[in-house]
């Protein structure tokens, strides 16, 4: 124990909070999806497969890489639309 050192707050991420929230509060009323299928409806990150592609890109003189996320859905494979 430092000398003079009180305990303080921990801060925490935002989904820090809501998994506190939900052991403490229980059980969700509603489930919330984090992404949306055309075909299969709301799917969890667990349903989504994701590739990263990379594009390259002129930049100045030279050209570098830009990754895009490319999400497609673990059952139909259509493209999965990342909601908020
Ligand atoms: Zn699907």
């Amino acid at each position: 124990m430092g000398k003079g050192s009180k305990a303080r707050p921990k801060s925490i991420t935002a989904d820090e909070f809501w998994d506190n929230w939900d052991a403490v509060f229980g059980e969700k009323e509603e489930k919330h999806y984090e992404y949306h299928c055309g075909k299969c409806g709301g799917l969890d990150q667990s349903e989504v497969h994701e590739e990263i592609e990379i594009n390259w890109e002129p930049y100045g003189d030279q050209t570098v890489p830009r990754p895009v996320a490319n999400l497609t859905c673990e059952h139909c494979g259509d493209e999965v639309e990342h909601v908020f």
